[in-house]
């Protein structure tokens, strides 16, 4: 029935075969009157015709269909390549829900034709000051004051608008262009810090990422040096940022180029700490000044046990080895308050700030602005008791029991909200009902 529905629709010489169960493919010849024009009305015509429902013997059966489009020979040079190009676009059509049609898409297919386009665009933004730089705050956990900031890059791109990094960095990495935009990086923040001294800004420290490829380079504390030397900042204001997997790749190496930038005076951190494949033995052996813990443990340090006895015991050893440690990606107060009384130094996180243009940081600074740390129930000493119970009659019974022996009193009516409650508040003694 629907092969029969789909010829219906088509021409003396296109061409219909059916290369699956569920799957038709149709074979457009060449037509006099514009191309797009043609698919779009043979396209039209199958939906509608596949559309209507098909009736049996009082049973009704009502389908859709997904169509993809690949023409010859811009979207493929060859019948396989075509071929495939059609299947992409068809699981694009099915993804959007059906019932529709889409054209193959290089970039969203991440051809190899799309990613030179973008890679040759790359080339070029640095020329056409295209890339900008963001600024995200990092705070202390013990006074809220801003300690620190990252330098994170953003992609102007004439066409598509802001890209993020995720989208080109990782394209960038497998060239040397990452080195490119790297020094670009290190320029332009040294020359934003020369900014904000000369607007009497107090010194701030800036942490920017390096990639492997380009931490590697011989020869990087001397570029490192002489952008320091030539905006006339302290190397103490300035931390290079490697990720833990970066650093894995090639141990000596990363040794070697640490001892060198620990001479020109710059800080090191470790990015991504617990992602990676690293030995906590490797911890002791790099000087490194900061680890900070990456996100994905910040995330659910709450409510997932295993994720905060990882995040407790980056922070004792870190301790211990006389490092400092930061937490990433801290969103909500709960986190912030659960880092803090388990003594991690810094965080950083859109619970205080997403990443700032330079403007928007310059006010920030000018102005001084802090994060809110509230103490636990203020200078309160009672003893705190937490009763956890799905039934609020029971909680408030238990409150009231409780009521006049002094108790601070905190109720709860599920686990998440109790581990809530645990993360912001010093609680004594949890009645919880199993
Ligand atoms: P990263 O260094 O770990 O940076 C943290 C990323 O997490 C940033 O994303 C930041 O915007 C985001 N983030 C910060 N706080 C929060 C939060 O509270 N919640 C959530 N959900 N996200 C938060 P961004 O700017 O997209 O950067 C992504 C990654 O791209 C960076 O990870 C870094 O590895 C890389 N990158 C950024 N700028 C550069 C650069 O200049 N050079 C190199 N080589 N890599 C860079
Ligand atoms: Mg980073
Ligand atoms: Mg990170």
């Amino acid at each position: 029935e629907m092969a029969s529905r789909v010829k219906s629709t088509l021409r003396q010489d296109d061409r219909l075969a059916r290369i699956g169960n569920d799957k038709f493919a149709v074979l457009l010849g060449p037509h006099e009157s514009g191309i797009d024009d043609d698919i779009h009305e043979v396209t039209e015509r199958v939906l509608e015709a596949i559309r209507r429902p098909v009736i049996q013997a009082d049973i009704t059966i009502a389908v859709t269909v997904s169509i993809g489009i690949a023409r010859f020979p811009e979207d493929g040079g060859d019948a396989s390549e075509l071929l495939s190009h059609a299947m992409n676009a068809t699981e694009r059509a099915k993804k959007t829900g059906g019932n529709t049609f889409c054209r193959f898409d290089a970039l969203t297919a991440h051809s190899d034709n799309g990613r030179r386009d973008l890679l040759k665009d790359l080339r070029l933004a640095i020329e056409h000051q295209e890339l900008v730089l963001y600024f995200q705050p990092q705070v202390s956990l013990f006074s809220g004051a801003i300690i620190g900031l990252e330098a994170l890059i953003r992609w102007q791109h004439p066409q598509r608008g802001m890209v993020m990094p995720g989208e080109f960095i990782p394209m960038a990495d497998e060239s040397n262009l990452i080195v490119s935009i790297g020094e670009w990086v290190l320029r332009e923040s040294c020359r934003q810090m020369r900014a904000w001294l000369d607007a009497d800004l107090p010194p701030v420290k800036l942490a920017i990422n390096l990639s492997a490829r380009h931490f590697l380079i011989p020869g990087l504390h001397i570029t490192i040096a002489d952008a320091l030397a030539e905006h006339g900042i302290e190397p103490r204001f300035l931390e290079i940022e490697i990720t833990e997997g970066a650093m894995m790749q090639d141990v000596a190496g990363a040794i070697r180029s640490m001892a060198q930038l620990k001479e020109v005076g710059v800080r090191i951190s470790l990015d991504d700490f617990g992602t990676g494949y690293s030995s906590l033995a490797y911890l002791s052996r790099f000087p490194i000044d900061v680890v900070k813990i990456d996100q994905s443990f910040v995330r659910d340090i709450t409510n997932n046990p295993a994720n905060a006895a990882i995040a407790q015991a980056t922070i004792a050893m870190s301790h211990k080895l006389g490092k400092t440690v930061l937490a990433e990606g801290v969103e909500t107060e709960e986190q912030m308050q659960y880092l803090r009384r388990n003594e991690c130094d810094e965080m950083r996180g859109y619970f205080f700030s997403k990443p700032l243009s330079a403007e928007a940081i310059t006010d920030l600074l000018r102005a001084g602005q802090a994060m809110k740390i509230n103490g636990q129930n203020g200078s309160d000493t009672r003893s705190t008791v937490l009763f956890v119970d799905d039934e609020a009659n029971i909680r408030t019974s238990l409150k009231r029991t409780l009521r006049r022996e002094g108790y601070a009193i905190l109720t709860a009516g599920s686990a998440t909200e109790g581990f809530s409650l645990l993360a912001k508040n010093t609680v004594h003694v949890v009645v919880s009902d199993q």
